[in-house]
């Protein structure tokens, strides 16, 4: 080409939902309209040019000249995400001016800024418009002994007997200290759990609180199935408006008291949801069989982590590139989990010593009897770990490009001590 010869120029854009992610000399390119996803490694060209399209100044649009597009790498590059529908190239002579692009971006909301930054300043009430969740255990007396026992609770919502040694029970009167400050949340959902519940000595005044909370949100009762039997006169506690009973079954099930439970339920109009917890795929046959035989259409598996059954998790839970392109998360979802982890924000959970977490795997916030929820949101909020525990800032998905794409770390990572419970990435 002649030297004085003006180069053609064309405008190159990537449109703006697409996610980009660049770690070390790996590249990401997802498509939450389509779930497609493109990768390049150590493609030192592309990496500048991506680098340049994301400088702010640029707002996702570039001039690309003909002889930059003369580098097989760059034209490769056009082309692929031109085939991908993530961007396109538009020759200068018929665009007018660059087209002006939105760049998503995390926005953190302000609250926990403006503390970090001047504490003295007051969000006052805001904080507890973040709660969505409370997980209260009544107590923790229970005459079953089912080996999921000790460390279930950690990995999903279940009873437990932990801290037995002490027979623990809730005072109602601090219940309702507690229920009145939850008036000032727009709470979804409030999770009762034991031990046995039944045996809880004021059950009837808890289901009365309840019953009488002006909010509309849901109230769930957790029982282990063989703690129903012969609790008929109970059934009528866990009856009223957005009141739900979750029956926990683990495995061997006694199949006489099995059936007696599921008459009673019956008999007494209970509508409940059984949640199997699951070691095996022997167990998740046991459940299929129930589920068939006994015609069950509200139910749910729980895979539980017992430290011998690494193979069926493997096996079962953790992801591979297909999983994570049928999850096809939206650039919402994909951008809210840069900043929060979904699964626990807005969560808290009482155990039966009074002891508050915003996650029961890390230490507690505070305690029931000398702290405010309020004081407990404003903690986790401005010093927690749970809320905020994201993948890219841990170890290793922190170095992966798909950290965004991966679902939010959820209790199993703790249960089987490490991060990446997926097959794409061996990265220790
Ligand atoms: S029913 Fe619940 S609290 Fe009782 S032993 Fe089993 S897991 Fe523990
Ligand atoms: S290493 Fe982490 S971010 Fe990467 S694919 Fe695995 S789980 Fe997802």
């Amino acid at each position: 080409m002649n030297k004085k010869q003006k180069q053609k120029k064309f405008l190159f854009i990537l449109d703006n939902y697409v996610h980009v992610s660049l770690k070390g000399n790996s590249l990401m390119f997802y498509n939450p309209l389509t779930g497609k996803i493109l990768e390049y490694t150590g493609s030192e060209s592309v990496i500048k040019l991506v680098k340049r399209l994301q400088s702010p100044k640029n707002l996702l649009v570039i001039r690309l000249t003909e002889k930059e597009l003369l580098n097989p790498e760059i034209s490769q590059f056009v082309r692929d995400l031109r085939g991908y529908l993530m961007g396109d190239l538009v020759d200068t002579s018929i665009a007018k001016g660059n087209p002006i692009q939105m760049m998503p971006m995390v926005k953190v909301h302000k609250d926990a800024e403006i503390i970090k930054t001047s504490p003295s300043r007051s969000v006052g009430e805001h904080m507890m418009l973040y709660l969505a969740e409370v997980s209260i255990y009544i107590n923790n007396t229970c005459s079953l002994d089912c080996e999921i026992c000790g460390s279930a609770y950690k990995q999903f919502l279940c009873c437990t007997r932990a801290g037995e040694k002490r027979k623990e029970e809730q005072d109602i009167l601090l219940l309702k200290h507690v229920f009145r400050q939850l008036k000032a949340s727009p709470l979804s959902r409030v999770n009762i759990l034991g031990g046995d519940i039944c045996k809880f000595s004021k059950l009837d005044e808890l289901s009365a609180i309840l019953n009488g909370q002006s909010q509309s949100f849901k109230k769930v009762f957790y029982i282990h199935y063989l703690n129903l039997l012969h609790q008929e006169e109970k059934f009528v506690l866990f009856r009223g408006d957005s009141f739900s009973l979750k029956i926990l079954v683990t495995f061997p099930v006694e199949k006489n008291q099995w059936k007696r439970v599921l008459e009673s339920l019956q008999a007494n109009g209970i509508d409940a949801q059984f949640l199997f917890i699951i070691c095996s795929e022997r167990e998740i046959t046991e459940a299929d069989e129930l589920v068939s035989l006994f015609h069950l259409d509200n139910y749910s598996l729980h895979p539980f982590y017992n430290g011998r059954n690494l193979l069926f998790f493997r096996q079962n839970i953790f992801l591979d590139r297909a999983d994570l392109q049928e999850a096809k998360p939206t650039s919402g979802e994909i951008l809210a989990r840069q900043l929060v982890n979904p699964l626990h924000f807005g969560t808290l959970t009482v155990l039966s010593n009074g002891d508050i977490h915003a996650n029961v795997n890390e230490s507690r916030l505070g305690t029931l009897k000398r702290d405010s929820i309020y004081d407990m949101v404003y903690k986790e909020m401005v010093r927690g770990k749970s809320w905020r525990r994201i993948r890219k800032r841990i170890e290793p998905c922190k170095r992966c490009t798909f950290e965004a794409l991966c679902p939010p770390l959820s209790n199993y990572e703790y249960a089987l001590g490490r991060n990446n419970l997926c097959h794409i990435r061996d990265m220790g």
